[in-house]
């Protein structure tokens, strides 16, 4: 099963980047909120580059004037699987709609990503599933901000390479 990532990251400004594992890539989006557990929640989701499977385990700094300077952890992490029988996730993204169900140590249960305008950068709505995971109460971008590789947060990443 294809891999997910949603690394937090404390660049200009603090956000999340979401990716999926496509063909041998990682499409991402920022999420400038983080992802939600509450299926009324509608987060912004802007399409960015596509990263190297390799970055999918990258913590740590990013020097200034470098792309992406600022700290990143690995905030959650899994597998994930298409929800649709009928299309691949790729041609999904090429069509601006795609459902998948995560398997993270945070998220779990069905998302979708839609996309809905062009601006500057491809701009998507990510919603959760009203599922068996779905928990308006929940707040985990919040209640659980360390790393799922290493247990730290954003800050003691920071301090540490500071
Ligand atoms: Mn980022």
């Amino acid at each position: 099963m294809p891999s997910f990532v949603i690394q937090k990251h404390k660049a200009t400004t603090l956000h999340y980047d979401f990716r999926l594992e496509v063909k041998g890539v990682l499409k991402s989006w920022v999420l400038p909120k983080g992802p939600s557990t509450d299926p009324s929640d509608k987060r912004l989701a802007i399409q960015t580059e596509d990263h190297s499977i390799e970055y999918a385990d990258f913590e740590g700094v990013i020097p200034e004037g470098e792309y992406g300077a600022g700290t990143v952890i690995v905030w959650d992490k899994g597998i994930y699987k298409n929800q649709k029988d009928d299309q691949t996730i790729s041609e999904g993204i090429s069509k601006g709609h795609i459902t998948f169900r995560l398997e993270g140590k945070k998220l779990k249960g069905g998302y979708s990503l839609t996309f809905f305008r062009k601006d500057k950068n491809e701009l998507w709505i990510l919603v959760k599933t009203d599922d068996e995971y779905a928990d308006a109460r929940r707040n985990p971008v919040s209640t659980q901000k360390e790393s799922v590789l290493t247990g730290r947060t954003i800050e003691e990443v920071e301090e540490e390479n500071g």
